[in-house]
């Protein structure tokens, strides 16, 4: 079981990672103070920390600097603000593993912290294969039978959802975080649009829409 510390004290962002990682199957806790964060991010207790660096109480870097300071090597990937590029330099030298600009997708986040992450576990799988789709995560190509696909780069992201979920019943709104992250509209029909783009290159039958609830792989 690998278990991730959250310190992030927007809750919207909370919620976006928590609900994304533990589909993935980790073990999540949310702190939202630096203070809290200090107390918690303990090597025999996480194997990850995600530290937003704009927190109350001590801010992200005082919590790098407290924890690195205590001997704590776990991974830590650190949540900048876009314009924070001398904060974000700042925290890699006082210890930080990586960063993730907001806004961020989920998948992007999520390749984060599969790489911090893979020393202790499995290697990462680099090849997705369902039915007769084929998707290298590597080179990111895509092949249908024995025919290869043009993806933009949003189209590929998009299949790669779907096919680590094959035959599950994917929501619009879900499909909007993992792709698109949790700054776009939720009202926004750009999920059915690309759905559409995807089915136009992979044949009509291999997304099936599930009436009222969203989008299938057909496995
Ligand atoms: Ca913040």
């Amino acid at each position: 079981m690998t278990r991730i510390l959250i310190a992030e004290d927007e809750a919207r962002i909370v919620s976006f990672l928590e609900k994304g990682l533990s589909a993935q199957g980790y073990t999540t806790l949310a702190v939202n103070t630096g203070t809290d964060a200090v107390a918690l991010a303990r090597d025999d207790t996480f194997d990850l920390l995600i530290l937003d660096l704009g927190l109350p109480g001590r801010d992200g870097r005082q919590v790098l600097r407290d924890i690195r300071s205590r001997g704590e090597k776990l991974p830590v990937i650190v949540l900048t603000a876009r314009d924070g590029i001398d904060d974000t330099v700042g925290s890699l030298s006082e210890g930080a593993d990586d960063y993730v600009t907001k806004p961020f997708r989920f998948e992007e986040l999520l390749a984060r912290v599969r790489l911090r992450l893979r020393d202790e576990q499995s290697p990462e799988t680099t090849l997705l294969s369902v039915g007769g789709v084929s998707l290298d995560l590597r080179s990111r190509r895509a092949t249908h039978e024995t025919r290869t696909i043009d993806l933009t780069a949003r189209e590929f992201a998009l299949l790669e959802s779907f096919m680590r979920h094959p035959g599950q019943v994917l929501s619009r709104e879900q499909l909007l975080s993992h792709v698109w992250g949790y700054d776009f509209d939720p009202g926004s029909n750009v999920v059915d649009v690309y759905v559409r783009y995807l089915r136009q290159k992979l044949g009509g039958d291999v997304i099936q829409t599930v009436r009222g609830m969203g989008y299938r792989l057909i496995a």
